[in-house]
């Protein structure tokens, strides 16, 4: 970056309020590191829009100027997704907060990107209504369309891409796109909402977003359901869907995991390998599902089932799943977290977290494997001493073994945390020549390589 940052200050306070733009220490500090082991490095100016045309004018100066710019939701991403190795401005768009519009007869919410989705459900609660995607973090909606996150409800509604209605971007020249519009289906042009989300902040700020929202169900019910093992736990779940059970949640929480929610959660679950499983809807349909569901896992040896209708005790169980990450940093002082996340179709799930399971008591570090499995998604947490280079060096080779296992079964390197920079070493090899094509699509986007710079793909490998 030739310019100085004196005058990169200059040029935008020209359009923005001088607390809107931050050469501050503490500040850079808090957005140089995401919630994961990957390098800390600093932005040079962190700047706070309000608007659209703001966030225009910060992309032309930045283009214009040929300055990296790195957008920031909440900074909860695995894989250092926000961190600018490239320096120049962080944009955070915890001011572009507002819920614009609730649209209870299109079942449709406008949000800008800031929102964060416990903030929106808030809101949508008062309407009967709610927004199904749900990752561990209290993400805002700009960053978990950036990564195409999902969560435990997956299972029946979908993905983040699953939601998007429309976007609205400021692309890496300023113009302001939109990517949809609010018919619930269309065959007009190109699918630019599926190609933005998943983006990862590399081809466009989101600035608007219009989701899918749902009605929240007339009845719920939880359950922890224990199993001898975690090949029993994994295959009641395949049957489970197989069976065309319209399950709500299902969630593979292994026995070390529980052991750190125990200590974590004050509970007391038996350290068994466990499903927390979840059905929705109304009461007749409900119990159907429960009573068959149940007949299901007594196939696969299940060897105790606790439901939890009530709302207490059912915010208690996920609540004690939510917070698992946390449980293990709080169990684990001085370590960081590596979790690594990958997805297989739902036929080679057991055999990819029996194989993971193995692998990471081989190595003997502490973690545990846990995850989405009704999407076939799982994560294995460990707990790794970055000063220590052997633990380091063993959880890179557990990590490139369950990605490579997931790859060789067309399964992918990640199911939703991304690729950020920690994934990046597995695009070719699942990606092949289409790889390529998405960086043709990065360059025609952002000629000048200024947005998320070498996040997802690697300009300068064009060609190769
Ligand atoms: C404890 C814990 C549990 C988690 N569980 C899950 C889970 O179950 N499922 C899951 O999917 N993820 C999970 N995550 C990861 C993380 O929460 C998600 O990736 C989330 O979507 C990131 O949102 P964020 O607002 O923090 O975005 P950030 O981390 O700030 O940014 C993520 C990416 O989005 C881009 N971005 C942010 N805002 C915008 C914008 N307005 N326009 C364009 N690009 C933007 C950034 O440049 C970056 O590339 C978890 C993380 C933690 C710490």
């Amino acid at each position: 970056m030739s310019t100085s940052i004196e005058s990169i200050v200059l040029a935008l306070k020209e359009f923005l309020g001088d607390d809107q733009v931050s050469t501050n220490q503490t500040i850079r500090e808090l957005h140089g590191r995401d919630e994961s082991y990957h390098d800390i490095s600093l932005p040079d100016i962190v700047v706070f829009p309000k608007t659209t045309l703001e966030v225009s004018n910060i992309m032309k100066v930045a283009n214009n100027l040929k300055v990296p710019v790195v957008p920031f939701g909440r900074g909860s991403s695995l894989e250092g997704h926000i961190i600018p190795y490239d320096k120049g401005i962080t944009i955070d768009f915890s001011l572009m907060d507002k819920i614009i519009e609730v649209r209870e007869k299109d079942l449709l919410v406008k949000v800008q990107p800031g929102v964060t989705r416990t903030q929106l459900n808030k809101e949508l609660k008062k309407y009967g209504l709610f927004f199904s995607v749900d990752p561990g973090a209290d993400a805002t909606l700009g960053g978990m369309a950036a990564t195409n996150a999902s969560g435990t409800t997956t299972v029946k509604y979908g993905v983040m891409r699953d939601q998007v209605r429309d976007l609205e971007v400021v692309l890496a020249d300023g113009t302001i796109i939109h990517t949809g519009n609010l018919a619930a289906k269309s065959s007009s042009g190109y699918h630019l909402n599926g190609l933005f989300v998943g983006s990862e902040g590399t081809l466009g700020c989101f600035t608007e977003l219009t989701l899918k929202i749902y009605g929240i169900p007339e009845f719920t019910t939880a359950a922890r359901a224990v199993f001898p093992t975690v090949q029993n736990a994994v295959e009641a779940v395949t049957s489970i869907l197989q069976a065309g059970i319209p399950i709500a949640r299902v969630e593979l929480v292994d026995e070390e995991s529980i052991r750190q929610v125990n200590h974590f959660s004050d509970t007391n679950y038996a350290e068994r390998p466990t499903l927390f499983l979840e059905f929705d809807g109304n009461e007749a349909g409900l119990k159907q599902d429960v009573e068959f569901t149940k007949e299901i896992m007594e196939d696969h040896e299940y060897e105790e089932i606790q439901f939890e209708t009530d709302n207490t005790a059912r915010t208690k169980l996920w609540d004690a799943r939510h917070n698992l990450a946390y449980a293990y940093i709080h169990g684990n002082v001085g370590k960081k977290m590596m979790v690594t996340d990958v997805c297989v179709p739902i036929s080679e799930l057991a055999g990819a977290v029996i194989f993971a399971r193995k692998e990471l008591e081989a190595i003997g570090l502490t973690g545990g494997v846990v995850g989405h499995v009704g999407d076939g998604n799982f994560h294995a947490l460990l707990m790794i001493d970055m000063n220590n280079p052997e633990e380091v060096a063993k959880a890179d080779a557990f990590n490139e073994k369950i990605v490579h296992y997931a790859l060789e079964r067309d399964g992918t390197c990640t199911g939703e945390h991304g690729v950020g920079v920690g994934k990046q070493k597995y695009q070719a090899a699942e990606h092949g020549e289409a790889l390529h094509v998405m960086e043709k699509i990065k360059l025609a986007l952002d000629p000048n390589n200024i947005l998320n710079p070498n996040k997802i793909v690697k300009i300068e490998s064009l060609g190769e």
